[in-house]
């Protein structure tokens, strides 16, 4: 009898335990993991693969990561292949079915984006593009950014129905701080309207699109394609011919190509996080361009 009831006490425990726990989440990237954190909050665990400082083309995803994607209740992905020379191997490494497409645990955020820049399937991608589905930068435009967290609250509801009503209401309360602030930075960027600006990589193009800035060129020749003299020595004239104020670049990027751009283009050199954690001070996604407009506001003022 004493041993039964021991059973039974353990097996109380445990589901308790069970019952209790929180929802694990690994995300491609930290700010589609910030995005899970503002719906979550305390019922989710929510970890990300890339460093919020390099490249999320490439990432030095450490096998660390596959005992982590093992217990995951939800992975999202980003998609349109920016995740493909780092996370399907070590998805594949985990055999975790709960994460696998298809799943209720799996999640390809850009499922519900509108992307720019498809390639011309005629056109040849032997030099390397690393955006042959569109551009995966989406996330720079928070109304993407709005999209992708109410994809999230539906996945979250069907793992963890019981706390859906608390998913919703955070989803809720993100959507109204992030309209709000919409407005403010379309406000703050509204006497810039259709400022040329040349990016590194064509990182910007969705949050140009969102702020009405012009993007005219980028530094490389090609996405993922480092920049050449030839592409460099005809880019200088052409920014001083169209009139170019900024040069961004993301904080990963190296300093030297840029800085001689801008010298001989009077343009400022801006350097922008893409991710949250990217940079000290942007905690979360509103952050992120809380920080980044006033950086190129302040910039232009300056
Ligand atoms: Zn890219």
């Amino acid at each position: 009898m004493k041993i039964k009831l021991c059973l039974c006490t353990l097996a109380i425990i445990s589901w308790a335990s069970v019952a209790h726990a929180k929802v694990n989440i690994v995300a491609s990237t930290p700010e589609i993991g910030a995005l899970a954190q503002e719906i979550g909050k305390d019922k989710v665990e929510v970890l990300s693969i890339a460093k919020p400082t390099e490249d999320p083309h490439f990432v030095d995803a450490k096998p660390g990561f596959i005992v982590k994607l093992n217990k995951a209740d939800m992975l999202i992905e980003a998609g349109m292949q920016l995740e493909i020379g780092w996370l399907p191997n070590l998805v594949l490494s985990a055999r975790n079915p709960r994460i696998l497409v298809g799943k209720a645990g799996y999640l390809l955020a850009s499922n519900a984006i509108s992307p720019l820049e498809i390639p011309d399937p005629s056109m040849d991608r032997s030099m390397g593009d690393v955006h042959p589905m569109g551009n995966p930068h989406y996330m720079l435009d928070p109304l993407n950014g709005k999209i992708v967290a109410t994809r999230i609250c539906e996945q979250l509801c069907q793992i963890d129905a019981a706390n859906g009503n608390y998913y919703k209401e955070n989803l809720v309360d993100f959507t109204k701080r992030l309209e709000t602030k919409l407005s403010e930075w379309q406000k703050m960027l509204e006497p810039f309207r259709g400022l040329k600006v040349v990016s590194y990589h064509k990182t910007f193009s969705y949050f140009a699109k969102r702020f009405n800035l012009n993007v005219v060129g980028t530094l490389e020749p090609k996405p993922g394609i480092p920049p050449s003299p030839t592409h460099i020595n005809n880019l200088i004239p052409m920014m001083n011919n169209e009139g170019v104020k900024l040069v961004i670049i993301e904080p990963f990027r190296e300093r030297k190509t840029p800085e001689f751009v801008a010298s001989h283009t009077g343009a400022k050199l801006v350097i922008l996080p893409i991710m949250v954690w990217g940079i000290k001070g942007v905690d979360d996604y509103i952050a992120l361009f809380d920080y980044n407009i006033h950086q190129i506001v302040s910039a232009l003022r300056g």
